[in-house]
């Protein structure tokens, strides 16, 4: 649903007054209504002013008819969700199985019962509902609340592509909260639970860009995609995170090198090349993660251009720029 916890949006799709308005009315109370008369104002309303939670769709409407505004809602992915009711006074079998195998939810006859007709749009609704909140959290981790590793792969995917074709940086830091494994065992499974979901929310409120997006990777891994972002600024920004995390202050009795909770992190970035895959980022991130580990932890490594990396050490002392 477009706006939370608004009325679900209904599109009538009719040519007829009386049928609009009979529909309407009836509906208005508990749904917001939307009037398309003909097919392609529905499938025009539809692309500009975003996409309703079910369609009321008349079969018989003046141009294109219902049966081929429904296949073109099916055939497209970002539409292809929308429960699709046809509202129809073809009656034959023959037209309600045509309209269902099309992809329609369900097939309504003129006359109708309005009783009937409310009742079914409700259960459609609540289905609609309950799919779209089972979508989001196929999306979501379940412990931090922030997104997983699926949906970080999704993503990924999208603004590499979108990278390689407008050759723009791309930028990935990821990063390990130290000493976990010793941290369960000083404070409890539960209090690991706890300093995961602390770590995770300051991560989520870290992202300066709306593009900018934060997951976590896996157990007490987590990464952060930076669109339009250099070696340079993800040096920055990961330094960032290091600190902001070391001042949380949240005390870590199993730490080998900190009395607080410490992460380290690597951080690669490239214009993605035509025959490259995403992997590439993620790998070089994961390797320099590995030498961050390796180089004493509550660290920083990453890969700098040569001139600069120098003067960058010196300004950060936390931050190790591999050449
Ligand atoms: P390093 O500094 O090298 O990263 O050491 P580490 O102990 O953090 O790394 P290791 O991979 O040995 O241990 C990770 C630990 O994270 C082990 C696992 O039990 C714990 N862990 C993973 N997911 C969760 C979780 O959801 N909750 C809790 N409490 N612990 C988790
Ligand atoms: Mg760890
Ligand atoms: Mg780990």
């Amino acid at each position: 649903m477009t706006i939370e916890n608004a009325k679900p949006l209904i599109l009538i799709v009719d040519d007829t007054p009386t049928n609009i308005q009979v529909l309407a009315e009836n509906l208005i109370q508990d749904y917001r209504i939307k009037v398309a008369v003909s097919g392609e104002a529905a499938l025009d309303a539809i692309a500009r002013q975003g996409l309703p939670d079910l369609i009321l769709l008349d079969v018989m409407i003046p141009g294109m008819d219902g049966y081929e505004v429904c296949r073109r809602l099916k055939s497209d992915p970002t539409t292809s969700a929308i429960p699709v009711i046809f509202v129809t006074a073809m009656n034959e079998a023959t037209n309600e199985e045509y309209g269902l195998t099309l992809g329609a939810m369900d097939y309504i006859t003129k006359p109708f019962y309005l009783p009937v007709v409310k009742a079914r749009i409700r259960n459609h609704i609540r289905l609609k509902q309950m799919t779209d909140m089972l979508e989001a959290m196929a999306w979501m981790d379940g412990l931090t609340g922030i997104p997983n590793r699926r949906r970080f792969d999704q993503v990924l995917d999208r603004e590499w592509k979108r990278a390689q074709r407008n050759y723009l940086p791309l930028a990935l830091i990821m990063l390990d909260v130290d000493y976990f494994k010793a941290y369960n065992d000083s404070h409890g499974h539960g209090a690991g639970d706890i300093c995961l979901k602390q770590v995770a929310s300051l991560l989520a409120e870290m992202p300066v860009r709306s593009t900018d997006f934060v997951a976590r990777y896996g157990g007490e891994e987590f990464v952060m995609l930076l669109p339009d972002t250099d070696a340079d600024g993800a040096r920055r920004i990961a330094e960032q995170l290091r600190l902001n995390i070391e001042s949380m202050c949240i005390a870590h009795a199993g730490s080998g090198i900190s009395e607080w909770v410490t992460i380290s992190a690597g951080y690669a970035a490239l214009i993605p090349q035509s025959q490259q895959a995403a992997s590439l980022l993620l790998d070089e991130a994961d390797r320099l993660l590995y030498l961050a580990k390796d180089a004493g932890r509550n660290c920083v490594m990453g890969c700098l251009p040569q001139d600069e990396s120098a003067d960058r050490q010196q300004r950060s002392a936390k931050t190790v720029n591999l050449i």
